[in-house]
């Protein structure tokens, strides 16, 4: 699903938030773990006022490992609960009640204290398009939720999930927009998928790509497209456009005169890098 976002689209979903924020205790806020900051939506603080938050870097399947725990490790500094999942699989997703339990204890505490039997804690999934939202929704629930769009006409009441004994999830997830004013977020956001490539130009996208990736994942680069030297200066654009060169020479991009079609070349590796071809890896890192 791509939704081209207007203003009038962002008051909304802003205001379709802020009413279900009335109906939950704790709102588990989906990045995806590949470019944690780049996939979150850049006014979620103040959307948010102060609910209590846990975040979950979904998608952990396809990032780097080792800079995903300095991930987890940035955001409990700067004061929240987060963990990493795998929707597609499950992995991970038991901790997601526990954690959102957690984070109500203290209520949960002083209600013990008063001899009132606390209810299960209710929870919101919040998110940018693309970053995992119904499929973790799918996996909490263990069956398939129908797909509930904004079609016109069509009303449907919101729908609690019951995930064991001790949470309750609402059905449909709060959608946010990402944030489009940083032109390197958007390269991010589109080399992984998350938005449509044609908003942006194919060869920039796959340059920005190239430049970070044979930088420092190097080796499935140099494995997958037989490669033979790393670029020495990454700030270079002749290096790095010789990388795509390369690429294409090996994909058969050829045009006339034995020159590289790089608009190809380029689309054929989004694709690879996309279907995980070119290994794991993350786009930007905390320190
Ligand atoms: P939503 O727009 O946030 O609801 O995102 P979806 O749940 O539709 O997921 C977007 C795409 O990401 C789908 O193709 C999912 O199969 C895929 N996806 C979701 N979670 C994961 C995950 O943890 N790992 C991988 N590899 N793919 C995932």
């Amino acid at each position: 699903m791509t939704i081209q976002w207007f203003p009038g689209h962002m008051t909304k979903a802003r205001r379709q938030i802020q009413e279900k924020l009335k109906l939950i205790d704790v709102v588990i806020e989906l990045v995806d773990a590949r470019l944690p900051l780049s996939s979150r939506n850049p006014m979620i603080d103040e959307i948010l006022q102060g609910k209590p938050r846990l975040i979950v870097l979904n998608k952990s399947d396809l990032a780097d490992p080792a800079v995903t725990r300095q991930w987890i490790d940035f955001f409990k500094q700067e004061g929240h609960l987060a963990i990493q999942v795998d929707a597609y699989t499950g992995q991970g997703i038991k901790e997601i009640p526990l954690l959102a339990k957690e984070l109500m204890k203290e209520k949960i505490e002083r209600q013990l204290a008063k001899g009132i039997n606390p209810r299960a804690v209710r929870a919101l999934i919040v998110g940018i398009p693309n970053v995992g939202k119904s499929t973790l929704i799918n996996r909490l629930a263990g069956r398939n939720i129908a797909a509930t769009g904004d079609r016109p006409g069509v009303t449907k009441a919101q729908q609690w999930i019951k995930v064991g004994t001790e949470m309750e999830l609402l059905d449909t997830p709060g959608i946010l927009w990402p944030k489009f004013e940083d032109q390197n977020v958007g390269y991010r956001l589109a080399l992984t998928g998350a938005i449509r490539e044609e908003i942006l130009n194919v060869e920039d996208i796959a340059f920005f790509g190239v430049k970070y990736l044979v930088k420092y994942y190097w080796e499935p680069f140099r494995e997958r497209f037989d490669l033979k030297d790393q670029p020495t200066d990454f700030e270079n654009p002749d290096e790095i456009v010789a990388v795509m060169e390369a690429i294409g020479r090996k994909r058969g991009c050829i045009v006339s005169g034995g020159r590289v079609d790089l608009e190809k070349a380029s689309g054929i590796l989004l694709r690879e890098l996309r279907a995980g071809k070119l290994g794991r890896y993350t786009l930007e890192a905390p320190y």
